[in-house]
């Protein structure tokens, strides 16, 4: 099937061509054709599978239709998290390229005295985190009356974040009639009830059964010591010179520490994590994007939907407490139709946890043996140790010691030889505003 056959108009289909897509994605099949028709959608898909673009497309070919009134947006978007918001900006961009509609975004890191001014003037799309739109409303910014369509992404994380409550509110500041597209990766009592409240006779479009993973990923486990964690991952990484990775901790303590120790190892390593601000996060995810760093060390919500097609390699540091966050986790790889890996790390203290997920996915994740595994009687070859690419396994505690006590000038590793040689890969999209700004940013309120 092609997108012609969708009902979207010449505009969007010259946009959707240019983008280089040729088939409508099985969410975008199903749930294009019921938005141009008005009528609200339920959306159980996952991050990865083209929903992004199942409700930009043809929400540009319904406001297309219709003005907008000052302070009083046409449509809302609401994203658990900033950089999932600029993501969707970025979409509007690019598929709305040649039509006329107005954007404003309302999230932290960007500035509300120019994103205010637009809205003075009105606009056709309002993208927002909920905290922050409550703030502007407050504040007697914003007024969500004329809102004829209501989106909701990311649900689940929006629940696990604390935000239900505060969407709750915005869902009651709208006028009685107008569309609701409502999406979730998973379908958990809370976020049932929602959608009871919310939607008024949607067609269900569901196109992963919920909490299933990409079948593009191929899934492994490790069973690795506790402290035996940091040296698997340089084997792994060493393993696979060129991979783009995301390793996610389960703290966001344990990532600062992890990057500190991949960068004392020579690795080419960022990290992202909630308590850093927002100049840091997105640069942070410009380093990631343009292939300046290729590891990124991370904690469920920073990278929570990030859409960097050239991810590899998933390593779970720790399983994530909450099995949904698997799901979440390995679907940063994989995108885009690429094949990726990803790999868990089970110690003791994980095994509950992981066999929460086991329980999720359904699926017989295939046990990998650490490749620098060597008997535990190795003869001692220290000098070579400290040369080698991928080092013999010491003692366990004096090579934790000596990860850590390495010197903060990295050494040639596998990992800083491959990137060496490599140029920088430079992706399309950009993920967050960091030193890219979406051009409805830099355009002066009229
Ligand atoms: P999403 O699920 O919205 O995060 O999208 C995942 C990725 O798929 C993004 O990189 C999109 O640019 C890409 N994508 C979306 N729709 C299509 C399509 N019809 N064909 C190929 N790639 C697509």
């Amino acid at each position: 099937m092609s997108f012609d056959l969708l009902g979207l108009s010449d505009e969007l289909l010259k946009a959707v061509s240019e983008a280089g897509y040729e088939t409508p994605t099985p969410i975008q099949k199903q749930a294009i054709p019921p938005v141009l028709m008005g009528q609200d959608v339920l959306g159980i898909a996952q991050t990865g599978t083209g929903k992004t673009a199942s409700f930009v497309l043809p929400m540009l070919d319904v406001l297309a239709q219709g003005r907008s009134r000052a302070r009083m947006p046409r449509s809302l978007i609401l994203e658990p998290t900033r950089e999932l918001a600029a993501q969707v900006a970025e979409n509007f961009e690019k598929y709305g390229k040649y039509q006329n509609l107005t954007m404003a975004l309302i999230i932290g890191g960007v500035s509300f005295s120019d994103q205010i001014k637009l809205l003075d003037k009105g606009v056709d799309v309002l993208i927002a985190t909920p905290g922050r739109l409550l703030d502007q409303f407050e504040r007697g910014n914003v007024m969500l009356t004329g809102v004829d369509i209501f989106v909701i992404d990311e649900a689940d994380r929006m629940m696990d974040m604390g935000f239900i409550p505060d969407v709750e509110r915005i869902g009651t500041l709208m006028a009685q009639r107008h569309q609701t597209l409502f999406f979730s990766a998973t379908m958990p009592p809370a976020i049932k009830r929602l959608t009871d409240k919310f939607l008024n006779d949607p067609k269900v479009v569901e196109v992963a059964r919920p909490a299933q993973t990409a079948t593009n990923v191929k899934q492994y486990c490790m069973s690795v010591g506790p402290r035996d964690k940091r040296e698997a991952l340089r084997d792994i990484l060493n393993d696979d010179p060129d991979a783009t990775a995301i390793i996610f901790c389960n703290r966001k303590r344990d990532v600062s520490v992890l990057e500190g120790s991949l960068k004392k190892h020579g690795f080419s390593a960022g990290q992202l994590h909630g308590d850093m601000d927002q100049p840091a996060r997105t640069a942070m995810l410009e380093k990631f994007r343009s292939g300046d760093v290729k590891i990124l060390a991370a904690s469920d919500v920073a990278a929570r939907g990030l859409d960097v097609a050239a991810v590899s390699l998933v390593v779970n540091f720790d399983v994530p407490m909450h099995p949904d966050d698997y799901v979440h986790r390995i679907g940063r790889t994989g995108r885009a139709g690429r094949s990726g890996k990803a790999i868990t790390f089970v110690s003791r203290s994980d095994e509950e946890n992981w066999e929460d997920v086991i329980k999720l996915i359904k699926v017989d994740v295939e046990k990998m043996e650490r490749s620098g595994a060597k008997p535990a009687r190795a003869k001692k070859t220290d000098k070579t140790e400290k040369t080698a690419d991928k080092p013999a396994r010491r003692s366990r505690k004096s090579q934790d010691e000596k990860a850590e006590a390495v010197p903060a000038a990295p050494r040639k590793t596998g990992a800083t030889k491959a990137a060496s040689r490599r140029p920088a890969r430079k992706e399309e999209t950009v993920v967050g505003l960091g030193d890219h700004v979406p051009d409805f940013l830099k355009v002066p309120p009229r």
